[in-house]
């Protein structure tokens, strides 16, 4: 179970991470994937195709976790009936020209849905309705921004809009910490959250993986210890309070005090 399983309640190994496009309009830092090399050949998939072949690219995603001795059958065998789907993973999600069709046909069909996305595109995220919208808020000054996550145009008027949506919605806004980069002004977080009126906030540390990794340095990635002092400098300056946290992931979930 991943952290989603403690903080939300998501059976993780019956959640399908997909994305739907692997097009982003930002070339973030501490992105895991390689926009260096982006796949120039992509096409958009109906709705109903995708939906239609999450079921099969699961079982393939599982392959070799059968004899697992540290799976079981029973969860083994729930795991090839997913419950729910992470519309995240590589890309940005609100590209792809059919998201709200595709999240209500997720819906329709059972599944309930965590749209992740980067916030640059308002328009379309008022449009969908997923069980819970993820907004990515990872600098707290339009500078920060550009230099953290260098859109392909100033983007930054565009999340505050995403963030005004947040309230009237289930939502989260994350904050990825990266060590001499965004773990500055807190109040200015704070300041972002509490005018969102989102649900929830999420302070987590950047991980040192995939091809981050050739433009952050291990010294980026802070400490849990760093990650819980600035979630807790966060929550002083808002109307929210510290409820869970999972060390091993460096994410701190802070709930709004009602
Ligand atoms: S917005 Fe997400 S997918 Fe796009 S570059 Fe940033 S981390 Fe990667």
């Amino acid at each position: 179970m991943c952290y989603k399983h403690q903080f939300y309640g998501i059976d993780s190994h019956r959640c399908v991470q997909m994305t739907p496009t692997l097009r982003c309009n930002q070339r973030c830092l501490f992105c895991w994937r390689s926009f260096e090399h982006e796949y120039p050949g992509e096409r958009d998939l109906s709705p109903a195709e995708i939906v239609g072949s999450v079921r099969k690219y699961q079982k393939k995603a599982l392959s070799g976790y059968k004899p697992s001795p540290y799976v079981t059958q029973e969860r083994f065998s729930e795991a090839l009936d997913p419950k729910h789907v992470a519309i995240s993973l590589s890309g940005e999600p609100t590209l792809y020209p059919y998201l709200p069709e595709l999240i209500d046909l997720f819906s329709s069909e059972g599944f309930t849905s965590f749209l992740v996305s980067n916030g640059t595109r308002p328009g379309v995220l008022a449009k969908c309705r997923p069980f819970q919208t993820y907004i990515s808020l990872t600098a707290p000054d339009r500078e920060t921004y550009m230099k953290v996550c260098r859109p392909l145009e100033d983007t930054w008027d565009a999340i505050q809009e995403s963030l005004s949506l947040m309230g009237s919605r289930r939502s989260a806004v994350r904050i990825t910490l990266v060590k001499g980069y965004n773990d500055h002004e807190p109040g200015s977080y704070a300041r972002m959250i509490q005018e969102s009126g989102t649900s929830f906030a999420e302070v987590k540390g950047y991980m040192f993986l995939g091809y981050s990794r050739n433009r952050l340095e291990r010294g980026n990635m802070p400490s849990f210890a760093h990650v819980k002092g600035f979630a807790e400098k966060v929550a002083a300056e808002c109307e929210y309070r510290v409820r869970d946290e999972n060390p091993l992931s460096r994410v701190v979930l802070l709930e709004k005090v009602e």
